[in-house]
C-alpha cells in the first residue's frame, strides 16, 4: 500500500499558472476582457446562445430566478437529492422550495416525480444533472410546460455530459454552472448562466454587477466615464479576470478530463459487475455522464453496509464520499419533507457512496480500490 487516495483532485497545471501571470502583468485582475473571452468559448462550447459568468453557482441560480420572475409566495420544485445550494437558492428570493422524489436509477428528477410534486403556486422547476448523470430534460419540460413551469437546469455537476446529442443544459431556458474544483471545471470558485433569451442574459449581467447600468470595464475604458444608474437592487456577483483566465484553459482541457474519467468509471463497471451487492452510477439511455461523481450503491446481498465498507476503504487510506446529500433532513427544510417522504432519495442517499475518480488516479490506485470492493466482498482481492 502507498500513499492516501483522495476523492477528488483538480487538473491543474503551468497553462493555468502561465494564464495568470499574463493576467497580473496586464495591471486589470478584477471582471473584463477575459471574462468576456471566457463567457464567449463557454457559450459556444455548450450550445447556449448567451453566457453570463459569476462568482458561483449558487450565485448563478440566484440570478436565475430572478430573471425567471420567481418570487415570494412561489412553488418551487427541486431534487432533495442535491447539494444544498439548489434548495437555498429558492429562499434567496423568498419562494418556497418543493421537494420532488428522483428516479433510483439516475438521481434525477423525471417527468413522474415533477408532477407528483407540481402545485397550483409552482412557478419553476429546478432540474439537477446529478453527479454528472444527464437529467431527462424533455420529460420534465413534458410536466412543466403545459403548466407554464419555467425549467431551470443546475448543471453545476454537468459541463461535458450530454443529453441526446448535446451538450446538458442547452434544452432548458436557463442553465447555472459551477466551476468549484469539486467539479470537473475549476476557476478556484466560479460559475455561470447560459440561455437563450437575450433579455433574460441582458438582466442577469446587470444585476451581478450592482445592476449599473455601465459596467466596471467600460467606465475603466473611456477617459471621461459616463454617469451611471442603479436601475434596481442589484448583487456583486462578478467573476474575477484572474478566475477565467484559468477558466479558459480548463474548458480547453475539458474533452479530455472527460474522456480520462469515463475511462475510470468503464474500468469501476466492469470490476463492480462481478461484485454480488454493489451497483454503479451508469449512462441513462438518453445522455452520457461526465462522471464528476461516481457513486456506488451498497445493496442487501453486500456483506458490509455503506458506513462500512467506507470504514474498510479508510483503513486502506482509501478517502471515499458518503453519497449525495439528501437537502430535506437538514435542519432549515425538515418541516418540508413531503407526507409520504421521498423513498429513492432517502434509499440513495443512506446506500451510496463516492469512489475516487479524478484525471491524475492512477491504474495502480484504482486497482487499490477496486481490491478493497471486492475483499471487504468476501471474495479475493
Ligand atoms: C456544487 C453544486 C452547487 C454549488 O456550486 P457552487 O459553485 O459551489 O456555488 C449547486 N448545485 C449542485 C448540484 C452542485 O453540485
Amino acid at each position: 500500500m502507498s500513499g492516501r487516495i483522495n476523492v477528488m483532485a483538480p487538473w491543474l497545471g503551468h497553462e493555468e499558472a502561465d494564464a495568470l501571470a499574463e493576467v497580473v502583468a496586464s495591471g486589470w485582475v478584477a471582471q473584463g476582457p477575459r471574462v468576456a473571452q471566457f463567457e464567449h468559448e463557454f457559450a459556444a462550447a455548450m450550445q447556449a446562445p448567451f453566457a453570463v459568468a459569476t462568482s458561483s453557482c449558487t450565485t448563478a441560480l440566484h440570478l436565475a430566478l430572478i430573471v425567471a420572475g420567481i418570487g415570494v409566495g412561489d412553488d418551487v420544485v427541486v431534487p432533495s437529492f442535491s447539494f444544498i445550494a439548489t434548495t437555498n437558492a429558492v429562499r434567496y428570493v423568498g419562494a418556497n422550495p418543493v421537494f420532488a422524489d428522483v428516479d433510483a436509477m439516475t438521481g434525477n428528477l423525471t417527468s413522474e416525480t415533477v408532477s407528483a410534486a407540481l402545485t397550483p403556486a409552482t412557478r419553476a422547476v429546478i432540474a439537477v444533472d446529478q453527479g454528472g448523470v444527464p437529467v431527462d430534460l424533455d420529460g420534465v419540460r413534458a410536466a412543466a410546460d403545459p403548466r407554464g413551469v419555467v425549467v431551470i437546469e443546475d448543471a453545476a455537476c454537468g459541463a461535458g455530459s450530454t443529453y441526446r446529442g448535446r451538450p446538458v443544459g442547452a434544452g432548458a431556458e436557463i442553465t447555472a454552472w459551477s466551476f468549484h474544483p469539486r467539479k470537473l471545471l475549476t476557476t478556484g470558485e466560479g460559475g455561470m448562466l447560459t440561455t437563450r433569451r437575450e433579455e433574460w442574459a441582458d438582466r442577469a449581467r446587470r444585476l451581478r454587477e450592482h445592476a449599473m447600468s455601465v459596467s466596471a470595464a467600460d467606465r475603466h475604458a473611456s477617459v471621461l466615464a459616463p454617469a451611471e444608474r442603479y436601475a434596481e437592487v442589484g448583487f456583486n456577483y462578478r467573476m474575477t479576470d484572474l478566475q477565467a483566465a484559468v477558466g479558459l484553459v480548463q474548458l480547453a482541457r475539458l474533452p479530455e478530463i472527460v474522456a480520462r474519467r469515463r475511462e475510470i468509471a468503464a474500468r469501476y463497471q466492469a470490476a463492480v459487475a462481478d461484485i454480488p451487492g454493489l451497483r454503479t452510477v451508469a449512462d441513462p439511455a438518453h445522455g452520457s455522464s461526465n462522471f464528476q461523481s461516481f457513486w456506488v450503491e451498497v445493496g442487501e446481498d453486500y456483506p458490509l453496509d455503506r458506513d462500512e465498507l467506507l470504514r474498510a476503504l479508510a483503513r486502506a487510506d482509501i478517502s471515499a464520499r458518503r453519497g449525495i446529500m439528501a437537502a430535506h433532513r437538514q435542519p432549515p427544510y425538515r418541516a418540508l419533507t413531503p407526507e409520504a417522504g421521498l423513498p429513492a432519495t432517502e434509499r440513495l442517499h443512506d446506500g451510496t457512496l463516492i469512489l475516487p475518480v479524478y484525471h491524475q488516479l492512477t491504474d495502480e490506485d484504482q486497482q487499490r480500490v477496486i481490491a478493497v470492493l471486492r475483499s471487504a466482498g468476501g471474495e479475493r482481492a
